[in-house]
């Protein structure tokens, strides 16, 4: 192939950033083909395998023949009552097969959701700190994200008065997840409610609720925004199999949204994707029909993991660091490190911090900057406790060398 002839890309792609979760990765693997030994705490990826009865869910559907072409754009019909059942009875939604529409994960749920609903000139409200994609689909879409901040002094959750004063004429969608990645945050009910209210006061505005991390949620309350009276009209409520059944590779998420969203959005995937993978949707029927202990489990050792990693990262001299109340990351402001140097490498912002890291500790971590605060790098404990300690005891040397 010929690299040297080019062709200029579109605007869209060429103003666009790259997924930064996914960039590290990406860096992290270049790293191990090196040979060097790198520990991956940059992806939100669980280190557990998807549980057999799931796997065997999806061997079965092959054997069974009758999984071969196209399903329905929205999903298997079955499969949708299935989830809606579920929304029905865990989370409190009273849904039906005709709102949900099943993806190809979470990231394109959200995508079609932009795609339906937003028009250029649009203001989409994220809640700060966000996931990294928000942002990049807003853009896609033609939209224009306006922030609301929380920092680290009242756990990264921003107030239902920041949204009210940041909505305005031109909003149309606001967006948050809970429990939150990057901050590992949890909306609490009274929380939900008044940030409700904000939102049933507006006549034109719709809110996305991303609650893909609803199993991993140490606080014993999960409450879906939907279920709060006059929520279920304004809410989109997205979902997915990745996180909660270690699924991420077989990528199915959903949405459950009121009809005529549903169908917008089932529109849009026809002539984006056309549906999501037969099998992956039997796998996935087979996790949300049958019984969730290996979730439990797995959300039990999260907990555990988190709790130790608290006790090692508060070691770290400069490292402030919040107890997270789900999710699995730790979202520490690292800002006390800017300026200081090795003699060779002086780390300027949470770029270099995550560099210098990668480079001299040999752990992957991604910056803050990407999820809208720059003074925090996020850490994944989706790790084995033994990766733990040995990433932070190699964080914590690299770290004593800067002055
Ligand atoms: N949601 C995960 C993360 O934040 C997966 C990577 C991605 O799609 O961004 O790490």
């Amino acid at each position: 192939m010929n690299e040297t002839l080019t062709f200029p890309l579109s605007e869209r792609v060429t103003s666009m950033a790259e997924s930064a979760t996914l960039a590290m990765a990406a860096k992290a693997r270049e790293f191990k083909s090196r040979g060097i030994d790198v520990i991956s705490l940059s992806l939100g990826e669980p280190d557990f395998k998807t549980p057999e009865h799931i796997q065997e869910g999806a061997k079965k559907a092959i054997d069974e023949g009758k999984y071969f072409a196209y399903p329905p754009v929205p999903g298997y019909q079955d499969f949708r009552e299935a989830i809606a059942k579920k929304l029905r009875e865990e989370n409190n939604i009273p849904c039906e097969a005709a709102h949900i529409v099943v993806s190809n994960g979470a990231k394109q749920s959200i995508a079609n959701v932009m795609q339906a609903l937003i028009n250029p000139g649009d203001e989409v409200v994220v809640f700060s700190p966000y996931w990294v994609s928000y942002t990049a689909l807003v853009e896609l879409a033609g939209g224009t994200p306006v922030f609301v901040e929380g920092s680290i002094d009242n756990d990264f959750k921003a107030t239902a008065k920041q949204l009210a004063e940041a909505i305005t004429s031109k909003t149309k969608a606001v967006i948050f997840s809970s429990p939150c990645n990057p901050t590992g945050s949890v909306f609490l009910k009274e929380e939900l409610e008044a940030i409700a209210e904000v939102i049933k006061a507006q006549d034109n505005v719709m809110i996305i609720a991303d609650e893909i991390y609803e199993h991993i949620n140490y606080t014993g309350e999960s409450v879906s925004l939907a279920s709060l009276p006059g929520m279920l009209e304004k809410t989109i409520t997205v979902n997915g199999f990745a996180k909660g059944f270690a699924m991420t590779g077989w990528r199915v998420g959903y949405i459950a949204a009121p009809e005529w969203l549903a169908k917008a959005c089932t529109k849009i995937q026809g002539q984006f994707t056309s549906a999501n993978c037969s099998i992956a949707q039997r796998a996935a029927l087979t996790a949300i029909t049958s019984d969730l202990t290996p979730t439990y489990e797995m959300a039990k050792a999260y907990r555990s993991r988190r709790g130790m990693v608290y006790e090692l990262l508060q070691q770290i001299p400069g490292v402030r660091v919040n107890l997270p109340q789900g999710a699995f990351y730790f979202f520490p402001d690292v800002s006390s490190y800017f300026g200081k140097s090795n003699g060779e490498t002086t780390i300027s912002d949470s770029n270099d911090f995550c560099m210098y890291i990668l480079e001299k500790a040999h752990v992957s971590l991604v910056p803050g900057a990407a999820f809208g605060d720059p003074n925090c790098i996020r850490l994944s404990y989706a790790a084995s406790e033994e990766d733990l300690k040995e990433a932070v005891k190699r964080i914590k040397t690299v770290l004593s060398e800067l002055s």
